[in-house]
């Protein structure tokens, strides 16, 4: 009875899974031609539609840069309400629509250092913990 839950990604690709000794870490795009990162990762940049794209682990923290809370429940979404939904400026220079793991108001404010983490959202039908990402006020940076 009590077998280990499994636990799977919300949707391959998008980020590292726990385990992964390069971190918590989003999974972009990297371009050769342009220099520049995208995410989600794909196969052509969608800057200069160079093909040379390579995938990158990268947004280990970042700052935050637009922000709301969410009360009400999106179609599809399956976590816990309310929650912090926003957009995160990353020093590799490309900015990553995503959810907060922080859900008062009152501790978001635009430039907050953040870090990313992979944590469980929900348990799905079969009883595999769902993981996703988010992006939580880095410690001591709240007052
Ligand atoms: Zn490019």
């Amino acid at each position: 009875m009590n077998a280990a839950m499994a636990q799977v990604p919300i949707h391959a690709g998008l980020f590292t899974l726990p385990g992964d000794p390069r971190g918590a870490r989003l999974l972009a795009g990297h371009c050769a031609s342009c220099d520049k990162y995208h995410f989600p990762a794909g196969t052509t940049c969608p800057y200069c539609s160079g093909t040379e794209c390579s995938v990158e682990a990268i947004g280990a923290r970042g700052t935050l840069w637009l922000h709301t809370v969410v009360n009400a429940r999106p179609p599809g979404y399956l976590g816990p309400l309310p929650y912090g939904f926003g957009v995160v400026d990353l020093p590799e220079g490309l900015r990553v629509v995503t959810r907060l793991a922080e859900s008062r108001l009152a501790e978001l404010r635009p430039g907050l250092p953040v870090t990313l983490e992979i944590a469980p959202l929900f348990t799905n039908d079969a009883g595999d913990e769902v993981l996703s990402f988010a992006y939580r006020p880095a410690r001591g940076s709240s007052s």
